[in-house]
């Protein structure tokens, strides 16, 4: 059923009883052409690009949990293309144009909100370092936008001008950047390829991956064996464990990220804002509530909780950017188990297994990349070859030094 106002205003003067659900309650089969491991919001967008791109319908997605219970609804929903590396740079670029007609293509309202970035700079070296950045974005085709502290002051009066340790020096808008709603991006891409005939299957744990002579031939899950001619890998912070089902070992941390939410407050903050002092980063809800986060746990785990510590350090970095959110009570905080690759730039190819690819290592930053990500691993499992703006995303690039240093830390997670 296709989602309009008129149908809206129809069904409020009905009782909102003819309402459908917005995907079926598949069972599995015993058989696929192709099987996506991970119903997050890269496994749905991949199942919604095989079925719409390449006209593969005989596709199931595999979820443990129930849709959406993953990173991809539990994210700060930050949507940006300010990537300055080649590689990221077109790929991030290629994701935010998707993004930009996201909801008319899938009939979903996944309140997708162009309210600009800025990224703040607090240093002379930093200035450098945001017009290369602004350099590189232009020239990649985005727009990006030098703004002086006169500018800021304008756009942001309550951030802490005066402070002395961190002076704000300026900042790096890019205006066509914003949020979108998270768990909205997963119900609406799942809506899509059930549509399009994709069965989606809830509580459906893969517990195995079956190979014979080098070729996959399926998975055995927790609702019996399924074969498959062609198996997706895109697990997110559970790649590594996944991965090995088939015995194979990514280049792949896994890391707990916190965020936080505080009670609603009235309109307060109108953009996305990144301290360049710490890594903090806030915007507000349409509820109202001031939604942040900083680094991850900085060590390795599966547990889906952080520790006080990193609570600790995130509530001093937004203390020290604007003092009155001293005030706002926090609500709820929670976290996310992230897949960190050693370069910051994420995975997305075939792997040694005839048949068996992987789309994972999105650190912290994989929820603006889903669109890209779901149209680039649809056309890598139904062509076989990578798509061109993810040529770069290679797995053995950590082997032969192609590495792709977006977030200038070296092998050291401990350091993102
Ligand atoms: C606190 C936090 C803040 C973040 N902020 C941002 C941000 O502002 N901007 C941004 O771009 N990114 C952000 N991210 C990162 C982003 O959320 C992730 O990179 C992205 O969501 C990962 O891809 P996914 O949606 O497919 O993952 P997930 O939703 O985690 O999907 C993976 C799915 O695989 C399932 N699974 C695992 N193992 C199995 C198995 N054996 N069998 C079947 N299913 C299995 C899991 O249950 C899960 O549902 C943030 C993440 C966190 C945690």
């Amino acid at each position: 059923m296709r989602y309009s106002g008129f149908n809206v205003i129809t069904q409020g003067l009905f009782g909102n009883k003819g309402w459908k659900p917005a995907w079926r309650d598949a069972a599995p089969k015993a058989e696929y052409d192709a099987v996506i491991i991970g119903g997050g919001g890269h496994g749905l967008a991949t199942a919604y690009y095989l079925a719409k791109n390449h006209g593969l319908t005989k596709v199931a997605v595999l979820e443990k949990g129930y849709l959406g219970s993953g990173n991809i609804g539990r994210n700060t929903t930050i949507v940006r293309a300010n990537y300055f590396m080649p590689g990221n740079s077109e790929f991030y670029s290629h994701s935010l144009k998707l993004w930009e007609s996201l909801e008319s293509e899938l009939n979903y309202n996944v309140m997708h909100s162009q309210r600009g970035q800025v990224v703040l700079f607090h240093s002379d070296g930093q200035r450098d370092t945001a017009v290369r950045r602004g350099n590189a974005i232009v020239n990649q085709g985005d727009d990006a936008e030098l703004l002086t502290v006169d500018q800021l002051r304008h756009e942001f009066p309550y951030l802490d001008y005066a402070q002395t340790r961190f002076p704000i020096y300026g900042g790096l808008m890019q205006r066509r950047a914003g949020t979108a709603r998270h768990d909205a991006v997963a119900w609406g891409y799942a809506r899509g390829a059930d549509q399009r005939g994709v069965d989606l299957i809830q509580n459906c744990e893969v517990t195995g991956i079956d190979i014979e002579n080098g070729v996959v031939k399926g998975v055995q899950t927790t609702r019996g064996p399924i074969r498959a001619k062609k198996v997706g890998m895109l697990a997110a912070g559970r790649s590594g464990q996944v991965a090995a089902l088939a015995g194979l070992r990514l280049p792949i941390e896994s890391h707990v990220l916190q965020a936080f939410v505080t009670e609603g407050l009235k309109p307060v903050i109108d953009s996305v804002i990144s301290f360049g002092m710490g890594h903090f980063y806030i915007s507000q809800s349409d509820k109202g509530g001031l939604v942040f986060g900083g680094d991850i746990d900085m060590y390795a785990s599966y547990a889906a909780r952080g520790n006080l510590p990193m609570v600790e350090h995130v509530m001093e970095a937004g203390m020290t950017l604007m003092p009155m959110i001293g005030r706002a009570k926090v609500l709820r905080s929670w976290g996310g188990i992230m897949d960190m690759t050693p370069d910051g730039s994420p995975i997305i190819d075939k792997t040694p297994i005839d048949g068996l690819f992987v789309d994972a290592g999105w650190n912290y930053g994989g929820f603006k990349a889903t669109p890209a990500s779901g149209w680039c691993m649809a056309h890598l499992m139904a062509t076989g070859q990578s798509h061109d703006v993810a040529r770069r995303f290679r797995l053995d690039r950590f082997r032969t030094g192609h590495v792709m240093d977006e977030e200038g830390t070296g092998s050291q997670h401990n350091l993102h």
